[in-house]
C-alpha cells in the first residue's frame, strides 16, 4: 500500500512568513478528548519586523488530485508587538465555523452532514509548512492528559517540551497549564458532537462506532451512568480523520486488504514504548495460526490487517505444517505491559519461532531446533506487506537465518537489506535488529497506519524490543 501518512497528518497549515530569527509563536486551534478548544495566535518579543505577517494556508487535494490552496495573510498589529504573549491571545477562527456554531451542531444526530456544512474529505487534505518553518503551538493540558501524550500529539519529545517550558525533568505539569511546543505535525482539531444514546448502546459500541477510545468517552461524560439505558445526551469529541475513515464507503476496503475485513478505527497513539491504543481490534482466528495470549492480542486496524495478510500468504505457500504461534500484541487500550518495554500502541507483536517438524510440539525451543527456512518465509511474507517497520531477533539466530535464506537462494542485496548480521549486533543496518531476549520469538513492529494522526514512529535507543 502506498504510504499516505503525509496526506493526512494534519488538516490546517500555518506558517510564519518571516525572515531572520524571531520568537514569534502562534497557536493552532486545538482540542482534545474532553474538548476545550484553544484558538489563539500571538506574537511575542523581540518585536517583529514590519513586514512580518502570519500566513494561514490550507491546501486541499481532491479525489482527482487537484490542489486548491487557500491563503490568508493576517498583518500583525504593531500595537501588539510589545505585549506579553498571555495578554495577546487573539482569536483566530481557522475552522469553517466558529466554536459557537460547532456547539449548536450538537442537535444534529449525524456527526457531519448538515446543509451548511458539506461532508469534508479530511483524508484528502494535505499539509505544507511554508519555507521549512515549524509552528509553535500552545496546548492547554487537560485533566486526563500526561505531558508525554501532549508531546507525542505534536511529534515532539517530552524532554524537549520540558525544556521549552522550563519544567524540571521529573515535573508533572498541572492540568490547565499552557505549554508551548514546536510542532512537527498538528493533528486535526477534534469536533464536538452531541449524541443521544440509543437502546443497546454501550460505551464501547459508541466509542468504536465513532473512533473515540471508549475510556476517553467515559471520562468526557463522567456524569452519565455507567450502564447506559438509552436516551441520555452525551458529548463526543471526534477525530475527523478517523471518523471519516470508519464511515466512508465500502469501496476503500479493497485497497486496505479487502478480504481480511478487520474493523476500522483502531489506532495507535504515541511511540510503542510510551503510547496507547484506541479501541484495539483483536487478531482474528484463522487457518495457519493460533493466538496464545488472548487478553493481549489487540492491535491497530493497520497492523492486524497486514499481519493477517502476511499469515495468510505464509500459510497458502505451505512452508510450515504447524500453526504459527502468536504471542502478545497489546492490551485492548494499549499502555504498559509487564515484561515488555514496547507493545503499547498495538503495532508490536511477538511470534514464536517455528519449530522443525521432527521435534514434537512440546519441545523446548532451542536455536538448533528452529526451522530457519520457515522463519525466512514468514519474515518475507511480513516484509512483503511493505508495512513492517522493524524486526527484532537475537544476533546469533540472525546468523542462522542468514545461512538458511542463502541456501534458499535469496540474493545478497535482499539479505543485506533485511538482516543486520553479519554486521555487528549494534549496527544500525537492516530491518532486523538484535535485541536481547529474542531467542525463542521474533518481534515484529508494523508501521503507523495512514489514519493514525498521532502515531509516532522512530526508535528510542535501548527501549525498543521486549
Ligand atoms: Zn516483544
Amino acid at each position: 500500500m502506498a504510504r499516505r501518512d503525509h496526506l493526512i497528518t494534519s488538516v490546517l497549515v500555518l506558517g510564519l512568513a518571516v525572515g531572520g530569527t524571531t520568537t514569534a509563536w502562534l497557536a493552532m486551534p486545538m482540542s482534545d478528548q474532553t474538548g476545550r478548544v484553544v484558538q489563539a495566535a500571538s506574537m511575542s518579543s523581540p518585536p517583529a519586523p514590519a513586514h512580518e505577517s502570519l500566513v494561514l494556508s490550507t491546501t486541499q487535494v481532491d479525489a482527482s488530485g487537484d490542489h486548491t490552496t487557500l491563503e490568508r495573510t493576517v498583518p500583525q498589529d504593531p500595537a501588539s508587538e510589545h505585549a506579553a504573549p498571555e495578554s495577546l491571545d487573539a482569536e483566530l477562527v481557522l475552522d469553517a465555523k466558529p466554536p459557537q456554531a460547532a456547539e449548536e451542531a450538537e442537535e444534529t444526530e449525524e456527526t457531519e452532514e448538515t446543509e451548511s456544512d458539506p461532508p469534508l474529505r479530511f483524508d484528502d487534505v494535505d499539509i505544507e509548512y511554508i519555507e521549512g518553518t515549524r509552528p509553535w503551538v500552545i496546548h492547554r493540558i487537560l485533566r486526563v492528559e500526561t505531558l508525554e501524550q501532549v508531546a507525542h500529539r505534536y511529534d515532539a519529545t517530552p524532554q524537549a517540551v520540558r525544556n521549552w517550558n522550563g519544567l524540571a525533568p521529573d515535573a508533572t505539569p498541572p492540568a490547565g497549564l499552557r505549554v508551548k511546543l514546536k510542532a512537527k505535525r498538528v493533528p486535526p482539531t477534534r469536533k464536538r458532537v452531541g449524541y443521544t444514546v440509543k437502546p443497546g448502546d454501550t460505551w464501547w459500541s459508541i466509542g468504536t462506532a465513532h473512533g473515540i477510545d471508549s475510556r476517553d468517552l467515559r471520562t468526557a461524560n463522567w456524569t452519565a451512568p455507567n450502564r447506559l439505558a438509552g436516551g441520555e445526551r452525551i458529548t463526543l469529541w471526534i477525530d475527523p480523520v478517523v471518523h471519516h475513515w470508519i464511515h466512508e464507503g465500502e469501496s476503500a476496503t479493497e485497497a486496505e486488504g479487502g478480504a481480511v475485513g478487520i474493523r476500522r478505527g483502531a489506532v495507535g497513539v504515541g511511540p510503542p514504548w510510551e503510547g496507547r491504543l484506541i479501541n484495539g481490534v483483536r487478531i482474528p482466528e484463522g487457518a495457519g495460526w493460533r493466538r496464545k495470549m488472548m487478553p493481549s492480542s489487540y492491535g491497530t486496524t493497520h497492523a492486524v490487517t497486514n499481519l493477517v495478510k502476511a499469515l495468510q500468504k505464509f500459510h497458502a505457500e505451505g512452508g510450515y505444517e504447524r500453526d504459527v504461534l502468536l504471542g502478545s500484541m497489546s492490551w485492548p487500550h494499549g499502555g504498559p505491559m509487564k515484561g515488555h518495554r514496547s507493545h503499547q500502541t498495538g503495532r508490536d507483536l511477538d511470534i514464536w519461532l517455528p519449530l522443525l517438524a521432527r521435534y514434537p510440539s512440546w519441545t523446548k525451543l532451542e536455536p538448533r531446533r528452529i526451522d530457519y527456512e520457515a522463519l525466512w518465509k514468514l519474515v518475507a511474507a511480513l516484509l512483503d506487506t511493505g508495512e513492517v517497520e522493524m524486526l527484532f531477533l537475537d544476533h546469533e539466530l540472525q546468523r542462522r537465518l542468514h545461512k538458511a535464506a542463502t541456501k534458499l537462494g535469496v540474493d545478497r542485496a535482499t539479505l543485506r537489506e533485511v538482516i543486520q548480521w553479519p554486521r555487528g549486533a549494534t549496527a544500525h543496518a537492516g530491518s532486523m535488529r538484535h535485541e536481547s531476549g529474542h531467542e525463542d520469538h521474533i518481534h515484529v513492529r508494523f508501521r503507523c497506519g495512514p489514519h493514525e494522526t498521532e502515531c509516532a514512529a522512530g526508535r528510542a535507543p535501548g527501549r525498543d524490543g521486549g
